[in-house]
């Protein structure tokens, strides 16, 4: 598990800074909910200026969660190409370990434009 996490924490390193990839953003705004079965669903929210990393993928809440995740680069860079200020939608965990357990997100992205 040590590794996988090494591993996310190189490949934002390597994702380059949001200004270098889309200087036309100003600020980017994630607010997601996480639902669980079984658990109260969880807030949070994340923010990205200029200087962030261009790395938009997020955790499941499943700590031992193989290969999941959520990942919002797709609907970011395509609501950048478009010039959208808001997109909210639902997604999955893709994790492929066995597990039922994964979680389901409900997010809204918010883009501020220079
Ligand atoms: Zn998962």
């Amino acid at each position: 598990m040590m590794e996988k996490k090494q591993e996310m924490m190189q490949q934002r390193r390597e994702a380059g800074s949001i200004a270098t990839h889309f200087p036309e953003v100003a600020s980017i705004d994630m607010d997601m909910t996480y639902n669980q079965k079984g658990t109260k669903s969880i807030r949070r929210t994340f923010h990205f200026s200029p200087s962030s990393y261009a790395f938009f993928i997020v955790n499941c809440l499943r700590k031992d969660c193989v290969d999941g995740g959520f990942d919002l680069t797709q609907v970011i860079t395509t609501m950048i190409r478009n010039h959208r200020v808001e997109v909210k939608g639902v997604l999955s965990c893709k994790g492929t370990d066995s597990s039922t357990n994964h979680s389901d997100i409900v997010y809204e992205v918010s883009i501020q434009y220079t």
